[in-house]
């Protein structure tokens, strides 16, 4: 069955195809319009890219959107995690977040990364979410990964997510634990 996966990234294409292959799906990338993602939550944004990815292939879709949600910050920078410094360069969005919380000590700096994947087709829509549990570290460390696994402590650990081996971080990440639902969905769908 072909499913198609609401991105332009080809990298998080071809790095979720691999995961699903074995399942029979052929997982295609999304060639059409962009909508606007004008959702309050990763859960409505997520759905919003799914549903156009549907709407304009006909294919069962699926989308994914991701985020940092801070305690302190009341859960900021959530939503607007990507563009949280105003612009989408990840070394302004780290800095600014480290700033913001200059004065806040180590106990009350506690912080999830959140991945939110729906799935689109003609008779069903669910949504499957990863929750990854930590704390925002007081300085940049480590050089794996991406985005703000620099700032990101996880839960169990005292270095960060840019610090872990990156086959540890996709064991217990966010988007590894959506996934992972995902696919025991389509399992069960497709047996
Ligand atoms: P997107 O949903 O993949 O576009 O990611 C949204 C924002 O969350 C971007 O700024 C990413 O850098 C950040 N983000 C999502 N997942 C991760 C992660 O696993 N590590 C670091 N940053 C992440």
């Amino acid at each position: 069955m072909k499913v198609v996966l609401a991105t332009h990234n080809q990298g998080k294409v071809e790095e979720l195809r691999a995961i699903l292959a074995p399942l029979g799906l052929d997982l295609v990338g999304y060639e059409g319009p962009e909508p606007v993602e004008d959702g309050t939550s990763f859960l409505e944004n997520a759905f919003i890219k799914a549903r156009a990815a549907h709407k304009h292939t006909g294919l069962p879709a699926i989308a994914d959107d991701s985020g940092i949600q801070v305690e302190i910050l009341g859960g900021s920078p959530g939503i607007f995690t990507a563009i949280w410094s105003g612009t989408k360069d990840n070394v302004a969005n780290r800095r600014l977040l480290l700033a913001q919380l200059k004065d806040i000590h180590e106990e009350h700096r506690a912080a999830s990364f959140v991945c939110t994947i729906a799935f689109v087709t003609d008779s069903e829509e669910l949504s499957f979410t990863g929750v990854w549990p930590g704390s925002v570290a007081t300085e940049e460390r480590g050089t794996n990964g991406h985005g703000y696994d620099p700032v990101f402590i996880p839960e169990g650990f005292d270095v960060t997510a840019a610090e872990l081996d990156p086959e540890v971080k996709n064991a217990l990440s966010h988007r590894s634990i959506a996934v992972s639902a995902l696919m025991d969905y389509l399992k069960t769908t497709s047996s």
